[in-house]
């Protein structure tokens, strides 16, 4: 029989919040605690992609239904041209059940909110303990093999294991180094925002078929990806930028005529989209060389989602990657059995599956960097050129329509692979 453990989340992420999920369905019923520093538990105002190997993790979970009742399934996929808006290439996402028919599951378009609520009434009706407002601030490795999490309220947490879900700029992944782990600004910044449909009727945008395709502009270091949420009452926008020279904070409200001026020569559609834009946070993105380890040498301490694998959001895998990293650590716990097998093997299996993959995904996401932010010259020419002819020919430089690549990316089941693990070690013993 598995063993049942006391374990802490520091963070109620997606990242959080999906561990939290599946570790109260898992066969063995946890005792479950998550701290959590923000005082109200939500996600930010904004859409997020949910593609076939994140769906089937929220379906795994209980969640299909759900996920179909609030997200939008987006049909077609368009790259176009940062001047005009001409279509370079075109795809189809959900149409003809394209990724239900090559990977299994639809592909979502969500508010981060819904996906959020989803999974956090479901982890409150598991009867999992969480802890609005309490940020942790050390932990220890105590004398007796216990974990120790001490809090900003004065509050100390006693547990068998600690999972740091504390995202990219993690308390947690110094803990399990050993030393300050530095992220490294990528060079670009997003500013979010999700505009109300009727303004989206404008008839400057009715050529662009917005409710047919989600659509991203690819111009030189710059790019913008649009699609609806909410059962089509917003429209989500994230605009990427270069970083602004000298900028410290990672979160912070943008200069909204800056960022106008930086588009002064675009399709004039996306003009107009960003003068309905009132206000938007910025957010620096950072990404990190590997973390090679994600278990304490010592303590039961272990990491997952961005506080282990911090990425740039161009192949949508972040919370995909957490979700799959919570998914893959709940079912290795599974595998602990009194006399086999202890907690400190499995969670070394756990960090050897996941960290090869979540650099494959990274490594996606810089190159997808190089291919949206192309400055015109020779190398955009040839890109376009392949990008109008991937119909012909099948071949194509965009990673979002390469089914070999997406193959990698959204056929992937994570509790399968680490069942397979277990039951390949199990053959051999
Ligand atoms: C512009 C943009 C677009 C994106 N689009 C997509 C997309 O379409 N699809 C996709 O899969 N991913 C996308 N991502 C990535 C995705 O948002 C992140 O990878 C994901 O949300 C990370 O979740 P997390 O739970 O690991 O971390 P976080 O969401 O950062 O959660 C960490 C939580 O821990 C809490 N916390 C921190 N420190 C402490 C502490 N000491 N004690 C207690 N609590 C603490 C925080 O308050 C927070 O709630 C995007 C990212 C960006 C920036």
């Amino acid at each position: 029989m598995s063993k049942k453990f006391d374990i802490i989340i520091v963070g109620a992420g997606i990242g959080g919040a999906t561990l939290a999920l599946a570790l109260a369905c898992s066969s063995t019923a946890h005792f479950i605690t998550v701290l959590e520093s923000s005082s109200v538990i939500t996600e930010l105002g904004a859409g997020i992609q949910v593609t076939p190997n994140f769906t089937r993790i929220l379906t795994q979970l209980g969640l299909g239904n759900s996920l179909a009742a609030v997200g939008v399934q987006p049909q077609y996929m368009r790259q176009v041209r940062w001047e005009d808006g001409k279509t370079l290439t075109h795809f189809n996402v959900n149409a003809d059940d394209r990724m239900e028919g090559l990977f299994g599951y639809k592909y979502w378009h969500v508010h981060r909110k819904d996906l959020h609520r989803l999974l956090y009434e479901k982890v409150l009706q598991r009867g999992v303990v969480v802890k609005p407002g309490v940020k942790a601030t050390s932990w220890e490795h105590g004398s007796d093999g216990r974990e120790i999490v001490h809090c900003d309220d004065g509050t100390i947490y006693e547990a068998d294991l600690v999972v740091g879900a504390d995202g990219a700029r993690s308390l947690m992944a110094d803990l399990v180094t050993g030393h300050k782990v530095q992220s490294m600004a990528t060079g670009d910044s997003a500013y979010r925002a999700l505009l109300p449909a009727a303004v989206m009727d404008a008839p400057e945008f009715a050529s662009l078929e917005l409710r047919k395709y989600a659509t991203t502009w690819l111009g030189p270091g710059r790019h913008i990806v649009s699609y609806y949420v909410c059962d089509g009452a917003f429209y989500n926008i994230v605009i990427i930028v270069p970083d602004e020279p000298g900028e410290e904070s990672w979160k912070k409200l943008g200069d909204m005529p800056a960022l106008r001026k930086q588009f002064m020569n675009w399709d004039p559609r996306i003009k107009k989209l960003l003068g309905m834009i009132d206000e938007s946070y910025v957010w620096k993105l950072r990404d990190r060389p590997s973390l090679s380890k994600w278990v304490h040498d010592e303590g039961n301490l272990v990491l997952v989602g961005d506080s282990a694998h911090p990425m740039l959001p161009y192949i949508a895998q972040g919370a995909a990657s957490a979700a799959e990293d919570a998914m893959a650590l709940a079912t290795c716990l599974e595998f602990v059995v009194e006399g086999k097998r202890d907690l400190r093997s499995v969670l070394k299996v756990y960090e050897s599956l996941r960290v090869p993959r979540t650099a494959h995904m990274r490594d996606a996401a810089r190159a997808n960097k190089e291919y949206f932010h192309l400055p015109d010259g020779p190398q955009q020419v040839i890109r376009d050129e392949a990008l109008r002819a991937d119909g012909l020919t099948g071949e194509t430089p965009n990673q979002l329509n390469d089914v070999q690549k997406l193959k990698v990316l959204y056929s992937y089941d994570v509790k399968q692979e680490v069942v397979d693990h277990f039951r390949a070690l199990d053959a051999k013993m």
